[in-house]
């Protein structure tokens, strides 16, 4: 299996994944973690990954056209030592994308046999305040390792690929066998949690065009009037119960 990571800081996981357990997955070529640097996709003189938020407010989003262009390069490529993933990434039943956000759905247990099918993962780390939430039009879906927030997404991809490697058959030697651990057969999963998320974000470009489509930001935030903007933000603070 192949695991993608999308990030402005290519190195913050080197340790973790080679070492132990994910370093002999991938000297047995069990499993291949690659990181891409976001920033590379950035076609401006100052490689800029992000922007001010549309409509005021504090900290910076990140920008839909470098995750954009990342996402295509990377779903096309394929792996010169593994055959079986050639290609891999063009197929939606081999290839899923992945979005960190503190506002997504939660992984659980469940999420390990249901994401372990496809032959490569393709997680898109965020930073700052998020990415503009143009980027959740490109992904298959959106993934919370939980009820909390945190400084980026790469410890999110990095649990979320630790989880799903241990259940690849040869990862573990026998006696570490997955089976009978806990939430091996985790049924239904409630945490008891009522919290108001974050309002989308968004930063420029105003329209984003890809595959002839335009992805526009919404008018209100573009409008200047800063009661509307209050407005639009308080009714799309969705509260959730998980
Ligand atoms: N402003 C956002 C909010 O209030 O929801 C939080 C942005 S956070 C500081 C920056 C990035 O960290 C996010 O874009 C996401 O990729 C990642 N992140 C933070 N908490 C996460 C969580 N619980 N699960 C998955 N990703 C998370």
């Amino acid at each position: 299996m192949r695991f993608d990571i999308l990030t402005l800081f290519p190195h913050i996981l080197d340790s973790y994944v080679n070492e132990s357990i994910l370093k002999r997955a991938q000297a047995k070529k069990l499993i291949i973690v690659k990181t891409h640097n976001i920033r590379d996709y950035a076609t401006d003189k100052h490689h800029t990954t992000d922007d001010s938020p549309y409509g005021g407010g504090a900290g910076m989003v990140m920008k839909v056209e470098p995750i954009y262009r990342a996402l295509h390069a990377i779903k096309a490529l394929s792996h010169p030592t593994s055959p079986r993933l050639r290609g891999a990434g063009k197929s939606k039943a081999n290839c899923r994308t992945i979005l960190l956000a503190a506002n997504g759905k939660f992984f659980t247990q469940r999420d390990v046999p249901r994401l372990g099918k496809y032959k490569r993962l393709v997680f898109i780390c965020g930073r700052y305040e998020g990415v503009d939430e143009r980027v959740k039009k490109f992904v298959d879906e959106t993934i919370s390792i939980g009820p909390y927030v945190l400084t980026g997404g790469e410890l999110p991809a990095a649990v979320i690929i630790d989880a799903i490697a241990r259940h690849i058959p040869g990862v573990l030697g026998n006696k570490e066998s997955p089976k009978d651990e806990s939430f091996a057969n985790l049924k239904s999963y409630k945490l008891q949690a009522t919290s108001s998320l974050e309002y989308p974000q968004y930063t420029r470009p105003a329209v984003f065009v890809a595959a002839g489509k335009r992805y526009a930001v919404p008018k209100v935030l573009l409008s200047g009037d800063h009661n509307k903007i209050k407005d639009w933000r308080a009714q799309q603070r969705k509260v959730t119960r998980h």
